[in-house]
């Protein structure tokens, strides 16, 4: 090992000291289960997004058995706005685990957080070196970026053979003490001095050895993953209204958008009405709305709206627990995909006066 490789952790450790994060909500009141949660939050949406949101949710459910024996509409409308609802129902489901198995704890062991849905290796790694003081490395996106810069990695970092790099050196390089700090150190390091554009190279401690900027390359260091071509899929979805409230459905737990309330989807205007025979007799003839764009993991969804009007309240659709009229004061009381959401807010469902 080279005198540079020692003192890599000294040196984010130093910058971190002076430059880093130290006030942050999950810092201050730090547990294994707030840590969890800002974990978990933070794998998709930046650090200023979720405080509010952090704050918020540990309010409503301030340890495991509170998240574990809450409602799962009251999880999602808690996680609303944070989008990427799988992670809230991963951790609802986790909570739920740590109950059943590990007597409301969550485990200091890194085979029994990897069993717990939503927690991969980073998330795991985390969790041990900042809950419980214990050494093993993360590899969130940010810190992906930073190692592949400082290794100066030509290729996507996604790749097995990128990943096994990335990996080892950052289980070599983790701290053996102050691994809370050297956790968030890296992960500031790369939110806000290796920045995925125009990062901050003269004012970042690994400057003197990073092969990006020797190399010049920091503009081309990550590598983006190799494209594929991304299909459209093509959907109707039925508004239809009774008094002041709209018709939802909760969708199916697997599947996009799982467990969420919606409108009723399918792929085309025959089979949406085929699926709503109580009341397609009443159904008037619909106006197209706007369409919705929406960009899944794997496809582009366009999805139709179709406002079909009022109708007539069908007891045998009511009496389903899957089926809800929503109000617009009922917003906020369930999970509801973020463009569904603005929808209903601004389009369909009129603000009380
Ligand atoms: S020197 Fe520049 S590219 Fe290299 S790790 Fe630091 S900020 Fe990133």
């Amino acid at each position: 090992m080279t005198e540079t490789d020692s003192t890599f952790a000294q040196r984010l450790l130093r910058w971190f000291d002076v430059h880093g994060r130290h006030d942050l909500p999950w810092q201050i009141e730090r547990s294994p289960y707030t840590t969890w949660v800002s974990e978990v939050m933070l794998q998709q949406t930046q650090v200023s997004a979720v405080i509010p949101y952090f704050r918020q949710f540990i309010d409503r459910f301030p340890d495991v058995h509170a998240l574990a024996t809450a409602d799962e509409d009251a999880v999602f409308a808690h996680w609303s706005g944070l989008g990427y609802y799988s992670r809230a129902r991963n951790l609802h489901a986790a909570a739920k685990l740590c109950v059943e198995l590990h007597d409301g704890h969550i485990p200091n062991d890194p085979d029994a957080l990897l069993a717990l849905p939503g927690i991969g290796r980073s998330t795991a790694g985390a969790i041990l070196a900042q809950a419980y003081g214990l050494p093993y490395p993360i590899l969130d996106g940010n810190v992906r970026r930073v190692l592949a810069r400082y290794l100066g990695i030509e290729e996507w970092p996604g790749s097995a053979a990128a990943q096994r790099r990335l990996w080892d050196f950052a289980q070599n390089r983790v701290a053996a003490d102050r691994t809370a700090d050297y956790t968030q150190a890296q992960m500031d390091l790369g939110s806000m001095i290796c920045k995925p554009r125009k990062p901050r190279c003269a004012e970042c401690p690994l400057q003197s050895d990073c092969q990006a900027l020797a190399m010049e390359r920091t503009n081309r260091i990550p590598v983006a993953k190799p494209r594929r071509e991304r299909p459209t899929r093509h959907a109707v979805a039925a508004i239809l209204m009774h008094e002041d409230r709209v018709l939802l459905i909760k969708r199916p737990p697997a599947g996009i958008w799982s467990s969420l309330w919606t409108l009723p989807q399918a792929d085309t205007t025959e089979s949406l009405l085929d699926s709503l025979p109580r009341v397609a007799a009443q159904l008037a003839a619909p106006v197209a709305l706007e369409p919705i764009e929406h960009a899944f993991s794997h496809y582009d969804l366009r999805l139709q709206p179709l406002h079909f009007g009022t109708i007539e309240l069908s007891p045998q659709i009511s009496d389903r627990n899957d089926v809800r009229w929503l109000g617009y004061a009922e917003l906020n009381d369930v999970g509801l995909p973020a463009p569904i959401r603005t929808l209903l807010a601004h389009t369909i469902l009129r603000k009380p006066q």
